[in-house]
């Protein structure tokens, strides 16, 4: 059971009147004191992180949403914060790696189940190299397990999202191209 981002709009954040029901759900604007809310997506970024072997390095998720299957190191981009310097500290504090020759490779729609609220988001993807002498050190809360992996279907299948998905095929095949 979830609802969308917008219907968890019921009162206006600054002024705490009510939501007038003949209001358009995008964007809320408040009858009362004409603030706006606009549920564009937030975003978000994720890395395909290769090693000297050219395995990628994927995660077993330790928590909801998509606790128990795959995804890539990444997360929420901060304000004031670009979609690569989000991509650097996210990768450090869940693997505890320094990450070198990063490159843009697509972006893809997404959402983000929490605490019953559907939050879109549009994730970012960068192809990455590990950085020399680094060692895997990950964040456990988040992160149950990883691996260093060749990009099999089964692997792909069992991606927690299907942007992930989408972002990993497209990578491939663009090694399969050359
Ligand atoms: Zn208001």
């Amino acid at each position: 059971m979830s609802i969308e981002l917008f219907e968890a709009y019921a009162f206006c954040p600054r002024c705490g009147a009510a939501r007038h029901s003949t209001q358009p759900p995008r964007p809320f604007r408040c009858h009362a004191c004409g603030y706006t809310v606009f549920f564009g997506p937030v975003a978000a970024v994720g890395g395909i992180i290769v090693n000297e072997a050219g395995k990628v390095l994927l995660l077993v998720r330790a928590r909801e949403p998509g606790k128990g299957l795959l995804g890539m190191p990444g997360g929420f981009v901060d304000p004031e914060e670009s979609g690569e310097e989000a991509l650097h500290r996210e990768v450090f504090e869940e693997v505890g790696i320094k990450i070198t020759n990063t490159s843009y490779l697509m972006t893809a729609p997404n959402r983000y189940l929490y605490q019953g609220v559907q939050i879109p988001v549009v994730d970012l993807f960068f192809v990455a190299e590990v950085a020399q002498g680094q060692q895997i050190a990950p964040e456990h809360t988040e992160v149950a397990e990883w691996m260093w992996t060749d990009l099999t279907d089964e692997v792909l299948e069992n991606m927690a999202f299907k942007s992930n998905q989408i972002a990993l095929e497209f990578y491939r095949r663009g090694l399969e191209n050359g």
